[in-house]
Parts: structure tokens; sequence; C-alpha cells
């Protein structure tokens, strides 16, 4: 009897329930998290929703997510208070009765009896299932979680609300069981990096018809350490997810490759560390009028063995210019033993900030002028960036680039 492919899993919604976050108590974190997991694995989040414990608004909400996804995700309300009432939710929501699950109970009352106490008669709910669910374990609290079949073949998960219990059940019971419904295995999702460019420019080249696409999905993030373009393709039409997304990146590089100093989820540290690690060099770093930004960027770098802060940028000033930067470089390499040595000063120049860089390595001096886009501590947050950048094109020989 040959077997009805199941639903595609694409369409994803989150329910993160509980009173805490919808009164402010509590910052739902669970929410970005697993959206970001399923975007990563090819799944489109179409909303996101904080939501009281309150049965009526959880079943309405479970109830309108399921016109609009393949996939709903809860958090929170599996506690065994009775204020908890996502279980309760969803058996009304599917129109089953909730009855005790005789191995999940037997487990519960094992944690009781290890530590010698009786068991609470209120833990008893969280024991309960209802006949279309699957129970999800839960090593570290005493709320499991549901996997629930709906007859059209969407998928209800429910997941504790506590971070640390949540993020282990998606990562060995959810994802192995979406991977099983073939989430993920015909997506492909990449990000590039660049700098030295604003969103609104990167997105003004890439133009429209790139960034309206509906597959691949190319979007673009302003963040702190770079401007995000993220690549995220599905198999369609007989063509493969990687495919089109080497089509996609093949085509975003074309236009701004110049700007790209990394891919996926590489900081300025962890590209700086290869760049260096390659040549096993070590660097000491200098910065003025900064307020420490490049100690900051840099710090989880273990080639660093000196991370020099002085004071403002125009006290005790007596060069001026790149000289002046390739002569504190010099001196900071030296009296750190180091391979190479940074240094960096932020002068403010209009509404903008001047960036001096000098940089000494045994391969020689460089030295260039950056501009960083605005004043104060932004200022001084993207003068330590092209700092950064413009130590990683020496490493990469490709200075000035
Ligand atoms: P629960 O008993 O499952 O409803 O959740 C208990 C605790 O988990 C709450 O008191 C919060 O500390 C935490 N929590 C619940 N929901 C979230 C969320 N969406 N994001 C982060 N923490 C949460
Ligand atoms: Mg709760």
């Amino acid at each position: 009897m040959a077997v009805p492919s199941p639903r595609p899993i694409l369409r994803a919604e989150i329910l993160a329930i509980g009173t805490e976050l919808t009164v402010g108590e509590t910052t739902d974190t669970n929410s970005g998290e697993l959206a970001r997991s399923l975007v990563a694995h090819g799944v489109t989040v179409v909303r996101v929703e904080d939501l009281p414990d309150d049965l009526e608004v959880v079943v309405g909400a479970l109830r309108e997510a399921l016109t609009r996804a393949d996939l709903v995700v809860t958090t929170g309300g599996l506690g065994p208070t009775p204020d908890d009432l996502t279980r309760e939710a969803v058996a009304e929501l599917c129109g089953e009765a909730v009855a005790v699950d005789p191995p999940t109970l037997a487990w519960l009352e094992g944690l009781w009896a290890r530590r010698g106490q009786p068991f609470p008669s209120v833990n008893v709910k969280q024991a309960w299932r209802i006949p279309s669910a699957e129970m999800l374990a839960n090593p570290n609290g005493t709320a499991p979680g549901w996997w629930v079949d709906r007859p059209d073949g969407s998928v209800i998960v429910t997941l504790p609300g506590p971070p640390r219990e949540m993020r282990p059940m998606w990562d060995d019971e959810v994802l192995p069981r979406l991977a099983a419904r073939g989430v993920g295995a015909d997506s492909d999702v990449r990000t590039l990096r660049l700098t030295g460019v604003g969103e609104s420019v990167v997105a003004e080249q890439l133009g429209e018809a790139l960034l309206r696409a509906t597959n691949p999905i190319v979007a673009t993030y302003a963040r702190q350490e770079a401007v995000d373009v993220r690549i995220s393709a599905r198999a369609a039409d007989g063509r493969g997810a990687s495919e089109l997304a080497d089509e996609a990146e093949a085509a975003v590089t074309a236009i701004l490759g110049q700007y790209v100093w990394a891919r996926g989820s590489t900081t300025w540290a962890g590209a700086l560390e290869a760049a260096l690690g390659e040549r096993g060099w070590t660097l000491a770093t200098t910065e003025r009028g900064t307020d420490g930004a490049l100690v900051q960027l840099l710090r989880s770098l273990p080639a660093v063995v000196l991370a020099e802060r002085r004071g403002g940028a125009s006290d005790d000033a007596p060069g001026e210019g790149e000289s002046f930067e390739a002569g504190q470089a010099a001196r900071v390499r030296e009296a750190a033993g180091a391979d190479v040595g940074l240094a960096i000063r932020a002068l403010p120049g209009g509404e903008d900030t001047t960036v001096h860089v000098g940089i000494v390595t045994p391969d020689g001096t460089h030295t260039e002028r950056r501009f960083a886009f605005l004043r104060g501590s932004l200022g001084a947050d993207r003068a330590a960036i092209a700092g950064a950048s413009a130590l990683l094109a020496l490493l990469r020989g490709r200075a000035g680039g």
C-alpha cells in the first residue's frame, strides 16, 4: 500500500504562552531562538505571538495559526499549576480528551522517589497526553512536551517555557522529527558578511528583482559588525537548493564581492583568528579615541598578546596622521614581542569619524585612513571595525581593497 507523502512543513508559527510575557516581566527569548533555527532549516516563520495564560485566547490563536502554518510551536504553559493550560488548549482544539500516560507518570513519580519525597498530585497533569500526541522527553525538568499530528498533516509541538529545558528538547526531540518529515533536506541557507558599505547601498545595488524574489530569498540585515546578506533557497522545479543558492550567491558577489569579509556567523575576532593563525602570528593592539572599542571587538581573540587602550583622541597627540599610528603600531608590537602591531586612532571629523590605521607585520609597514559613519560611541565601534577590516585585508593580501 502506498504511503501518502506527508504534507511538507514549509510555514511555521510560534506561540509563546505565559502571562509573564504579556505583562513584560519575562522577555520572550524562546521565539527568536526557535525562529532562527526554523529559518536556518528552510522553514518560513510567518508569525510569532506572545499570549497570556488564557484558555480561550490560546485555543483561538492555535486555531488561527493552523490556518496559515504547517507547523505551530508553542512554548510555556506546561507547568503543574492551574494557570499553565497549554495542554488543555491543545486538547480542546483537537477535540480530544486528556488521559494520564502511564510511562510518563511512572517517570515523574520516579523523580520524586529518587529524592525520597511523596509525589505531589498537582504534577499528575504533566503526565497527560491526548491520543494524537507523542510525548517529547524533557531530561531537565518535569514538563514533557507533545508532538501532535493533525489529520490534515499539520503539526503542533508544545515545549516548556524555561529556555534550558526548551532548547535541548528542540534539538534532541523536535529537530530529528522535523528532519524525518523532510525539513531542511531541500534547503540551503547562507550568509555573506559585508563591511565598508551601508545597508541602503547594498539594497540599492542588489536591486528589487533580487530582493523581492521568493526563491531564493535574498535579504539584507544591518548588524553592528556587518551588513549581512542572507540567501535562502529551497529546491524547486527539479533544481536543488544548493544549486539555486549558488546562483544567487554568484549574483550577489558579482555586485558586492569586494565588501564581503566573512560568511555565516563569523565574527571579526574569528576572521582575524583564522587569518593570523594561518601564519602563526600574534597581535598587539593600541587604540586612541575609541573608548576601548577595539579591545571589545577582539576580546575573544587568543592571538592578542597585548591590547592597549589610550586616552582621548586629542590629548597627547604629538603626531598627526597615519604615519604616527605606524609608529604606535611598531612600539606596541615591540613592547609585546608580537608579530603584528595594530594601532588605530579615531578623530571626530564633521558628523563622522576619521580613522588613522597603522599596521606593522614581519613583512612591513602599512598605513591607511578610513572613514567611519557617525561620531561618539557608534563612530568608535565602527572605527574599531575599520581597523580590524584593514588588518584582515592586509593579512589576506588585499590591503586597501
Ligand atoms: P512555563 O511554566 O513552562 O510556562 O514557563 C516557566 C518559566 O519559563 C517562566 O517563568 C519564564 O521564566 C520562562 N519562560 C517562559 N516562556 C518564556 C519565553 N518565551 N522566553 C523565555 N523564557 C520563558
Ligand atoms: Mg507559565
